[in-house]
């Protein structure tokens, strides 16, 4: 079985340029637009039979992290990819600007607590690595302070991994050319006038600065208990079929197994 996932992975101690990769790539497709996204219909089936699998072992987890730029796609790509799963087994929570209750902790109180239990497959919508990103971007703390975080996340996600959570980190890698076509759709399409905020091209004078935020915190946090793929996202089909493999790929090394029935069914017969 081929392992796609190492096409987009970000080794510890990589010296990559983030940036620099090719956010329009659709190396190691099945083919073209059609043909992706007919292939996906069959990775989507598998990926459920995966899902029932780990539920039904009910120990292991999954935590699958999601970052991107606005308009990168994080809503697009739950939507299309876990499309089939059982939402009895997913859990997804997208983390906003923080509340005065949460800041008036340490970065990770809010975070710990909506972690997937036993069994369950977690998706982060945006997640701990704000405290790295929009913080460092905004000066919102000194830089000792969100440096340290560094060090911090990955004790942290080593303390996850220990205890049976096995995390995939995606950064979804658009370019600034395709943010400004999506925002411009935002405001041109009236059922997608809600997506818009102002504020968006606020972040979006930031982008050199996202942009050496991202690629710092990748590189500093990719270990090979929990990696970060990049993947290139300004291709939609491209992207949901990426995020589909890394996942996969992902559960069948994970491997989960239905329980052995607790009784002797054998001679159990129902009336
Ligand atoms: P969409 O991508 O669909 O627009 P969204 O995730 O951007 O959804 P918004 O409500 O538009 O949702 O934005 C949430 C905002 O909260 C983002 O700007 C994000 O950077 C910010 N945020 C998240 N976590 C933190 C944090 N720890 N500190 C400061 N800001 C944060
Ligand atoms: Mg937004």
């Amino acid at each position: 079985m081929g392992d796609d996932r190492d096409r987009w992975r970000i080794k510890p101690k990589s010296r990559v340029s983030i940036d620099r990769l090719d956010s329009r790539s659709t190396a190691g497709a099945p083919g073209d637009k059609t043909v992706a996204q007919a292939t996906c219909g069959a990775l989507r089936d598998e990926l459920a039979a995966l899902q029932e699998r780990l539920y039904a072992e009910g120990e292991r987890k999954l935590l699958v992290v999601l970052q991107a730029m606005d308009t990168g796609g994080k809503g697009g790509t739950i939507k299309h990819v876990f499309r089939g799963v059982n939402p009895a087994g997913l859990s997804v929570v997208a983390f906003k600007a923080p509340t005065q209750e949460e800041l008036d902790h340490d970065f990770l109180w809010r975070i710990h607590h909506k972690t997937p239990g036993a069994g369950m497959i977690g998706i982060f919508d945006r997640s701990h690595y704000e405290d790295v990103l929009i913080v460092r971007v905004h000066e919102l703390v000194p830089e000792d302070v969100w440096r340290a975080r560094y060090e911090h996340i990955r004790a942290f996600e080593r303390n996850l991994v220990d205890a049976g959570t096995t995390i995939v980190k995606i950064y979804l890698h658009i370019s600034e050319e395709e943010q400004s076509k999506r925002l411009q759709a935002r405001l041109d399409n009236p059922e997608k006038n809600w997506k818009f905020r102002a504020g968006d091209l606020e972040e979006r004078q930031c982008w050199p600065d996202y942009m050496a935020a991202f690629d710092e915190a990748i590189k500093a946090t990719s270990t090979a208990e929990a990696p970060w793929y990049v993947i290139p996202a300004d291709r939609k089909w491209y992207r949901d079929w990426a995020v589909l493999q890394v996942l996969l790929e992902t559960l069948r090394e994970m491997d989960p197994q239905f329980p052995e029935a607790v009784e002797d069914l054998s001679r159990v017969v129902v009336e």
